[in-house]
């Protein structure tokens, strides 16, 4: 074992402070990173602050699930990297391989897969830290290649927020002539609208900031719509083949559900605690769906980050020092973020 730095909540009401974290010495197949970027999901807060009731915090909680770092050791056994290379790791670090869900590929739902942060950490008994660290040490498998041309406080996001809109979005097979509505513009939301427009959709998106419109037609889509105007929501009756709704809180369903044309889906990515309300009405006229997408598998993240260099697509960033991450926190609520936070662990080195 050695001693990591980090910044770690103790509480669901504490600020972060900095602390000390043992992390495992490789194994002969691991990857020993040094993070240099680690982007702030709505998720770290909804955990830092202990919101998930099926999912009860662990405290002291050192969150992030969005890193990318160079490689400074490898096990024995890891053949796919070597100390210097760019890597990055997502919201997983382990699963048991062997299962029909590690088999498909959907890693995220294997009974034994492992999150992140949060999570009951079989090398040390205790539960697994993030990436608000000075470094991380993971199985090879669940190691990203970053491609080399990206701006890497920008690769960050694409670990969670990236892989978790091109999950879906693949899955409803968008492509050019089909209509896509984003809901939110956030971390998430930034993402699902430059992927669904590289993916040749017509893109709108729905934001209750009209502050964002600017910024939402220069991040990709065609269309905005201020989402508290009911007359410019009903414009678009019966017309999206798909919405990707990234919302961190509970809201009104059935405005989009209303958005639909016939045999349309309305994918819920956003991840309250509380539940959302939906009438049987709202989907059985016009034979929708409505459904739910979790992060994504290692194969398909390592598609999304390789069609990202292809594309040079990455996030907006604001790039924060780590003494910053409770202010950030706070932004987050106020849903005023530019569009996702990256933390640069250099400064992490000074704390
Ligand atoms: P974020 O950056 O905070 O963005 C959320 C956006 O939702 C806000 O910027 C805002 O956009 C909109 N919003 C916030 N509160 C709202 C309200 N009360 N009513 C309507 N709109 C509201 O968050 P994020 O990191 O993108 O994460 C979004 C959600 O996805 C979180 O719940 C997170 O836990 C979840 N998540 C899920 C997965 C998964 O695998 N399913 C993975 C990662 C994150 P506008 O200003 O444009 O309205
Ligand atoms: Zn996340």
């Amino acid at each position: 074992m050695y001693n990591a730095k980090a910044y770690a909540v103790a509480s669901a009401a504490s600020p972060f402070a900095r602390t000390t974290i043992q992390r495992r010495d490789p194994t002969p197949h691991d990857v020993q990173l040094e993070i240099l970027f680690c982007g702030i999901c709505h998720s770290d807060l909804h955990q830092a602050r202990n919101e998930w009731s099926g999912m009860p915090t662990v405290y002291p909680c050192v969150p992030g699930h969005e890193i990318v770092g160079r490689v400074t050791k490898v096990g024995s056994a890891v053949t796919r990297f070597k100390a210097g290379d760019l890597a990055g790791v997502g919201c997983l670090v382990d699963s048991d391989g062997t299962c029909p869900e590690c088999q498909s590929h959907h890693e995220q739902f294997c009974p034994n897969a492992v999150y992140t942060y949060n999570a009951p950490d079989r090398h040390t008994g205790k539960v697994t830290y993030g990436g608000y660290s000075d470094s991380i040490v993971v199985d090879e498998r669940f190691v990203l290649r970053v491609p080399a041309n990206l701006s890497l406080a920008g690769v960050a996001p694409l670990l969670c927020a990236g892989i978790t809109t091109w999950s879906p979005l693949r899955r409803q097979g968008v492509t050019k002539g089909r209509k896509v509505g984003v809901v939110g513009l956030g971390g998430l939301g930034h993402m699902g609208v430059k992927f669904a427009r590289a993916l040749g959709a017509h893109v709108v998106v729905f934001t209750t900031s009209p502050a964002k419109v600017e910024d939402a037609l220069r991040l990709g889509a065609h269309e905005v719509v201020v989402s508290r105007n009911a007359k410019e929501m009903s414009k678009h009756a019966g017309s999206f083949d798909m919405i990707l709704d990234t919302v961190s809180a509970v809201h009104d369903l059935h405005a989009y559900l209303h958005l639909l044309r016939r045999d349309g889906n309305l994918t819920l990515v956003g991840a309250p605690d509380e539940p959302h309300a939906v009438s049987a009405f709202g989907l059985i006229f016009g034979n929708k769906s409505l459904s739910g997408s979790l992060i994504g598998g290692i194969q398909p993240t390592q598609e999304m980050l390789d069609f990202c260099g292809e594309h040079g697509i990455t996030a907006d960033v604001e790039v924060i020092p780590i003494q910053k991450v409770d202010e950030a926190y706070e932004r987050l609520l106020r849903s005023d973020v530019k569009y996702r936070f990256s933390i640069d662990m250099a400064s992490l080195k000074s704390a």
